[in-house]
Formats: C-alpha cells, sequence, structure tokens
C-alpha cells in the first residue's frame, strides 16, 4: 500500500498488537455483555519517507459511531479550559465574527457552541452520534449524520471557516475527505483548523492511543504532507495539551495575509525511528506495568488507573486483562456503575475513590495530572500518581 498521507513511498509493517476492544467509547450496563463485546486486529505499517502509521487490519463493520458512542472528554474542566481557550484563539486569529463555521464530527456540539458564543459567528455540526435537539438552537445547528461530500451537500452550505476535530484518524481514506473539503470551499477564501491525537507522542511514550477506531496515526510532517496533497496551504502546524494533540491550520484560495507565523514544523528527528521500533518496545512497556500493577496489588497499594477513556481502555485491555486493578475512576457520569469492552472493568466516579483504599493512581494521560491529584487531595485520598 503507498503512503496515503505523503504519497512518496510503499507501507513497511512494524507492529502487531493483536486483538483489541474495538468500542472503546462504549460502555455496558452488565458485565458479560462487556466482555463479549466484539474485538478488532491492529497491524500496523508505517511510511518510511514521512512515518505516518496506518492499520491495514482496520476492518469498519466492527464500529458503530451512533449514540451509544461516547468519547465526551467535556467531563473534565481541564479539557474544558483547553477547548475554551482554542475557541478563543481561533476566533481572534481568524476573526470569526458575522462568518460561518462548519465542524465536522462535532460530538456533542461543545466545541461549536462555545466557538460560535466567543466567536459571535453562525455555525453547522455535523455528527453521526449527535443526539441533542437536530435544527437551529441559536447561532448553530446541529444535523445528526454525515456531511456528502461528493457535491451534493446543501447549497446554502457556504462556510468560511472549517473545524474537524479528531475525525480524519478514523477515516478509512482521510485523504479523500481533505480533498471533499477542500470542494466545498470552492473559489472562495476559506481557513481551516484540523486536530488529530500526536502520534509523535504516542510512538516515543506507552502507545495508548492505538485504538481500535484510530486507522491511521499522524505526525506534523504526514499531517502537512496529506492536507498540502489535498489543495489547502499550510498556515500553522503545533502540538498542544500537552503534546498529546496535533493541529494544522489551512488557508484554501488565500486572499489575504496569514493570520498566523510560518508553519513551524515540530516533527520529532527520530520519528521513523520510533515508529519503527514500536512493534518491539509495546510488548516490553506491557509487561513492565502487568509487573507493577501485580507487586503494588500484592504489596496492599490498591492501584487504581484514572481515566476510562480509549486510553484508559487501551491500557486495561494491554495490561491488566486479568483486572488486577482495585478500581477505574472517570468523571464522565455516563460511565459510572458501567462496565468497560472486553476486560469488563466497572467504572467508578470520583465520589467513590476514597473507598477504594488505594496508594497507587495510574494514569495515561498527562494532561489530567493536576486535576486528578486535586481530586484526590479532596476526596482525602493520599497516593502516588503514575503516568503510563
Ligand atoms: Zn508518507
Amino acid at each position: 500500500m503507498r503512503c496515503p498521507a505523503c504519497a512518496e513511498a510503499e507501507l513497511v509493517p512494524c507492529a502487531d498488537l493483536g486483538a483489541v476492544p474495538a468500542l472503546c467509547g462504549v460502555t455496558w450496563a452488565e458485565r458479560a455483555e462487556a466482555v463479549a463485546s466484539p474485538a478488532g486486529p491492529i497491524r500496523l505499517e508505517y511510511c518510511p519517507a514521512c512515518a505516518h502509521v496506518v492499520n491495514v487490519a482496520f476492518r469498519p463493520e466492527l464500529l458503530a459511531y451512533d449514540g451509544s458512542y461516547d468519547n465526551s472528554l467535556h467531563h473534565s474542566p481541564t479539557f474544558r479550559a483547553y477547548a475554551s481557550d482554542l475557541a478563543k484563539r481561533l476566533s481572534g486569529d481568524y476573526r470569526l465574527a458575522g462568518r460561518s463555521v462548519l465542524e465536522l464530527g462535532c460530538g456533542k456540539g461543545d466545541f461549536l457552541r462555545e466557538l460560535c458564543q466567543v466567536a459571535g459567528c453562525h455555525g453547522t455540526g455535523y455528527d453521526a452520534s449527535y443526539q441533542g435537539p437536530e435544527g437551529t438552537d441559536g447561532a448553530v445547528s446541529f444535523v445528526p449524520g454525515f456531511l456528502p461530500l461528493d457535491g451534493s451537500h446543501p447549497p446554502e452550505l457556504r462556510p468560511d471557516f472549517l473545524v474537524t476535530r479528531h475525525v480524519l484518524e478514523h477515516l478509512t481514506d482521510p485523504y479523500e475527505f481533505l480533498v471533499g473539503l477542500r470542494a466545498l470551499a470552492g473559489e472562495r477564501e476559506t481557513h481551516g483548523y484540523f486536530e488529530v491525537p500526536n502520534a509523535s507522542y504516542d510512538f516515543a511514550t506507552g502507545g495508548w492511543d492505538c485504538i481500535y477506531p484510530h486507522v491511521c496515526y499522524f505526525n506534523a510532517e504526514s499531517l502537512r504532507a496529506m492536507v498540502s496533497r489535498a489543495g489547502f496551504e499550510v498556515l500553522r502546524i503545533d502540538t498542544a495539551f500537552s503534546d498529546i494533540f496535533l493541529s494544522v491550520e489551512v488557508v484554501a484560495n488565500r486572499a489575504s495575509p496569514g493570520p498566523t507565523a510560518e508553519p513551524e514544523l515540530q516533527v520529532a528527528a527520530d520519528q521513523r525511528g520510533r515508529v519503527a521500533s514500536f512493534g518491539e518496545r509495546h510488548p516490553q512497556t506491557v509487561a513492565r506495568w502487568r509487573m507493577r500493577i501485580g507487586a503494588l496489588a500484592a504489596g496492599g497499594a490498591n492501584p487504581v488507573l484514572w481515566g476510562a477513556g480509549a486510553r484508559g481502555v487501551a491500557f486495561l485491555s494491554a495490561a491488566d486483562p486479568d483486572r488486577a486493578l482495585a478500581g477505574v475512576v472517570d468523571v464522565n457520569p455516563h460511565k459510572r456503575g458501567r462496565y468497560l469492552p472486553v476486560t469488563g472493568h466497572r467504572v467508578t466516579g470520583p465520589e467513590g475513590v476514597a473507598a477504594l483504599d488505594t496508594r497507587a493512581v495510574i494514569l495515561t494521560n498527562p494532561a489530567y495530572r493536576t486535576e486528578i491529584g486535586a481530586a484526590l487531595a479532596e476526596a482525602g485520598v493520599e497516593a502516588e500518581l503514575l503516568v503510563a
């Protein structure tokens, strides 16, 4: 397979992670149902030219992006603060007042609502898992479903600004999607903000973002290559949220000087090496965490994982398949008391953490370290924080 990002080289195998929970954004009321939920294979190949990574074993039929898919991070104050700062910055940099914003994959619409409120723009959001009221909600309209990018979109849809966050990595053909977005801009000057997980962070660390719904893994170089090839001009590439996210800001039909500096490429020089060695390193990382959890449990520390999102589910299925942990905590109230896919861990809310009597709390996302530390202090729990 030729690299879908840069199209300059054939992909080369780099890691086989076996079968992992396919529905990592879903929880179940019964443990038996959670344990019986499907697993899907991850077999990664990478591009020797731009280090883009693709799960070549991905089968879309295992996934359903319906109302049961809850990947909302908006229950976390840390994430809300990040999204809020981003909305303010985009609003100012791109003078969005009075403009029209289109967000594809808007989830529950939290970011689009905030952007429209902060910027005084109007927005349209599409998402297959959107469950709120349809139609117009103030300056924002929501459509549950996918926007057709084959030219059959509503003719009144003429966005000045395109937003898509954590969508590209879920698509079997993100290049085709970007070409469709570029076509939507037509001849009009149209800016865009596209955000994905930062594979440079992930392949250098535990690799907990290797989850079934991620068909591909972008680094700064491969993201730039793909959006450029789709016909956008790159204005800026940056990382955010403790380096875990990667974003690119683009323009089509540029008519005015860019609002931001020349692109700064922040791709790690050894990204190719990290990706190439991931298949060897990952099993070692997993083995170390299994031993550590076993030792903590044997020593009476009652180890707990904080964070039952996709990264948490990836960690659990790799490092704690036999449920040696004393518990899994998450701030999302919709997950509380429910069971996680394949491993069947039960999710506890923060109010239940004191009863777990833990002295070791594992987190898979360092961006939440301060927030989790504060929640533990509030619960009167003294525990060591361990970043996996
Ligand atoms: Zn490539």
